[in-house]
């Protein structure tokens, strides 16, 4: 893994954003032999996981397992998505290092996703940090504002919300509260606006934009969010995952587009490219059945790119 000071962190969400929205369920040690291949091509931050019921997602139900593994990779930080109470303290357990909770800017998504008002969620939220605090002080909680910009069964959602919502779990104890655009509704110019007030309104403790291609703007917004001082950036290996809706198109950003997209700029990300390519091959055989996308694997890089790189 690289240890020298990158400019972006690429937190890559594959394992746990890509697996659970695809049927094949990967087995434990194919997953292994992804997430060693994504550490050796200097990814320093993984979500592995999501702790929730084995019933309502089998592809999860090794997450202990698969947290405990990752754990062996020094420097790594190993992330879990966790719903509610009960898997932050199985997360807890299991050890991982940063917990990244959902929380539904959309009422009505919040409602059909967790069955819960965006109130019980800051509750959970609440719940959890101070179960942290008694248990596990140095765990770090990020609480993801999703459906940031745009949901499916509401249409719109209030900024004004959004960033209330952000507030309000960061007042609750996250040390962190991000953006999610779950449904690849955002543009560059909202992106920059939404960016811009979360940071007026909860200062150092505004997080990742996670941001979704599902209509052909993932990397545009990633730029933009960028441009307005953003530098944490969920993607997925091959753009695995994120309900992709579109042929051609990935639901999540494809990470090793993302990486050319910054590297090429001179923004370091601390990816080896060649070793992030080879990395799809543990994940392609892993899930045999699955497209993988992404431009820049499929182009190759631009002849000189290394050494403009050096
Ligand atoms: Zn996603």
């Amino acid at each position: 893994m690289n240890s020298s000071p990158t400019d972006v962190l690429i937190s890559e969400v594959g394992p746990r954003d890509g697996l659970q929205s695809i049927k094949t369920v990967m087995s434990t040690s194919d997953k292994q032999k992804w997430i060693d291949a994504l550490y050796k091509a200097g990814v320093s931050e993984i979500e592995v996981a999501s702790f929730v019921p084995p019933k309502l997602l089998p592809q999860m139900a090794d997450a202990a397992e698969v947290v405990r593994y990752a754990k062996t990779l020094t420097g790594l930080t190993v992330m879990a998505l966790v719903p509610n109470l009960k898997g932050a303290i199985a997360a807890i357990e299991a050890g991982v290092h940063k917990l990244t909770i959902p929380v539904s800017a959309s009422a009505a998504h919040s409602m059909a996703n967790v069955r819960k008002t965006r109130e019980e969620m800051v509750d959970e939220v609440r719940q959890i940090v101070q179960y942290r605090n008694d248990w596990a002080p140095l765990v770090k909680v990020e609480a993801g504002i999703s459906t940031a910009f745009g949901c499916t069964l509401q249409g719109l959602v209030s900024e004004d919300e959004v960033i209330w919502l952000a507030e309000a779990v960061t007042t609750a104890g996250a040390d962190e509260s991000g953006l999610s655009d779950t449904t690849g509704y955002a543009n560059p110019v909202q992106i920059k606006r939404l960016f811009k007030r979360l940071k007026e309104a909860i200062g150092n403790k505004a997080g990742a934009a996670h941001l979704h291609n599902t209509r052909g703007l993932g990397l545009a917004n990633c730029l933009a969010a960028y441009e307005v001082g953003v530098t944490s950036f969920d993607s997925s290996l091959g753009g695995l995952g994120g309900c992709p809706y579109a042929p051609g198109a990935s639901g999540n950003v494809v990470t090793e587009d993302l990486v050319f997209m910054f590297e090429a700029m001179g923004i370091k990300t601390g990816i080896n490219l060649d070793l992030l390519f080879q990395a799809r091959e543990p994940l392609q055989s892993g899930v045999p059945h699955e497209t993988l996308y992404g431009m820049v694997p499929e182009a190759g890089v631009p002849k000189g790119f290394e050494a403009a790189t050096k």
